[in-house]
């Protein structure tokens, strides 16, 4: 029987269409809009499993999927024993204490021998562990901003992306605690026919991931000033110089990271550095 590696993505949620997205720049083809609840690619030997986000890591921990895609915070609040295999950036959000607007606080201190709301009692107890905080923390799986305006907590620890929930339950984010975004894991034994698909798999998502760190830039330079552009662009090994019919000036091609691009353009136009174009990257590997 013909070797799949099974690959467990969300269902319907914030997750599933940027995971799903990864795959298919990765040239895999598969089908379904419908989202059965399995199904296999088309041109590549992986089959996918939509689930419930909260149900990925113990299904990758119990055999039933190989890898899956979800949330930081899911995957370390269930703390099973897998293997972080990307963090794949996207689905980023953070979890914060959030408290009544007119109550104090100054710090985690605040909330010795208070009641705490949240649906991740295991990120934050270690949290408040860390920080020698004896409160005590309630679980509970949804809804939790409601918990302090009808008397349950003092506190709610939750996921924020704007704050608009918050506020508009009178509550106030006063600390950030910790910071998820979407990561690809994979149980920690894999091995053999498995481990060789997802070899190829992860070459093709670094390609993709790297390929939108960077953009490909080309310009025209004076000769003169070529000398002083390789430490500007370093390229991919060194930059491309072509002549140009006018013989003062020469054409460069390179690769700039996306952090550093302001401050390479700047550079360049300080060169005198013309005709300046940039274009994204749709894969890159070494
Ligand atoms: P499911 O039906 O699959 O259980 P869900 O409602 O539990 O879905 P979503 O709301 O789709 O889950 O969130 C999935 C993940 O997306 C979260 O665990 C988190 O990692 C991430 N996420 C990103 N932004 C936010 C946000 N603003 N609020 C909540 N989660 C967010
Ligand atoms: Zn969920």
């Amino acid at each position: 029987m013909k070797e799949l590696l099974r690959i467990a993505i969300q269902k319907s949620g914030r997750l599933s269409e940027k995971s799903l997205q990864i795959i298919k720049s990765c040239g895999i083809r598969f089908g379904s809009d419908a989202r059965l609840l399995k199904e296999e690619a088309e041109n590549f030997p992986i089959e996918f499993l939509y689930l419930r986000d909260d149900d990925i890591p113990r299904y990758v921990y119990d055999q039933v999927a190989d890898v899956g895609i979800v949330g930081r915070n899911e995957h370390d609040e269930q703390n099973l024993p897998l293997e972080i295999l990307r963090d794949l950036g996207f689905a980023k959000c953070r979890l914060s204490i959030a408290v009544p607007s007119g109550t104090f606080y100054d710090g985690l201190p605040s909330l010795d021998g208070k009641r705490i709301a949240t649906s991740y009692p295991n990120i934050l107890s270690t949290i408040l562990k860390k920080a020698a905080v004896t409160a005590k923390v309630l679980e509970l799986s949804g809804s939790v901003e409601i918990a302090p305006s009808i008397g349950v907590a003092d506190a709610i620890c939750d996921l924020v992306s704007t704050g608009a929930t918050l506020a508009s339950n009178g509550l106030k984010e006063v600390e950030e605690i910790y910071n998820s975004s979407a990561v690809m894991v994979g149980r920690k034994n894999l091995e053999g026919a498995k481990r060789a698909i997802l070899d190829r798999l992860l070459l093709r998502i670094d390609a993709v991931m790297k390929a939108d760190d960077y953009k490909y830039v080309m310009f025209n330079l004076p000769k003169e000033h070529v000398g002083e552009i390789a430490n500007i662009v370093g390229g991919m090994k060194s930059p491309t110089v072509t002549p140009l019919l006018d013989e003062q000036w020469c054409a460069v091609q390179t690769v700039v990271h996306e952090q550093q691009f302001w401050d390479v353009l700047e550079q360049l136009k300080a060169l005198g550095a013309q005709g300046i174009l940039v274009t994204a990257i749709e894969k890159m590997a070494d």
